[in-house]
Formats: structure tokens, C-alpha cells, sequence
């Protein structure tokens, strides 16, 4: 199951630059994890400031 950015995303992109996989790209004005792009590896989520990111 892929990793989910909710909806208390600010939008920074620390997340997006830890994704070794490109998974993550912005949409709609906050961060979004493309499911088939993640790998489930969740180095996204120390990443997060706001902890916006789980599975
Ligand atoms: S869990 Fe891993 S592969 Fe998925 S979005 Fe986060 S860093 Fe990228
Ligand atoms: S690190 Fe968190 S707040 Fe920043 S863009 Fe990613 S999900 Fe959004």
C-alpha cells in the first residue's frame, strides 16, 4: 500500500526531495505520492514537518 499525503500538507517539498523514486510532485497547491510510483520504503515521512505523510 502507498504512502498518502493529507490534506495538512504546507506544501514545502522536503518530502519530494528525500523520494528516490519520484514518486512525489505537487498538485493542487500541496504534495501529492503518485501510488504506482512508491515503493512503500516511507523515507518520506521523517521528512515532513507537519507529519502530513502515512500509510
Ligand atoms: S514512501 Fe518512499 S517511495 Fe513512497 S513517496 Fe515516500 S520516499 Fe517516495
Ligand atoms: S514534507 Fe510534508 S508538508 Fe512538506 S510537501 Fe511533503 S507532505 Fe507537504
Amino acid at each position: 500500500m502507498a504512502y498518502k499525503i493529507s490534506d495538512a500538507c504546507v506544501n514545502c517539498g522536503a518530502c519530494e526531495a528525500e523520494c528516490s523514486s519520484n514518486a512525489i510532485s505537487e498538485k493542487d497547491g500541496k504534495r501529492w505520492i503518485d501510488p504506482d510510483k512508491c515503493v512503500d520504503c516511507g523515507g518520506c515521512t521523517a521528512a515532513c514537518p507537519v507529519e502530513a505523510i502515512a500509510q
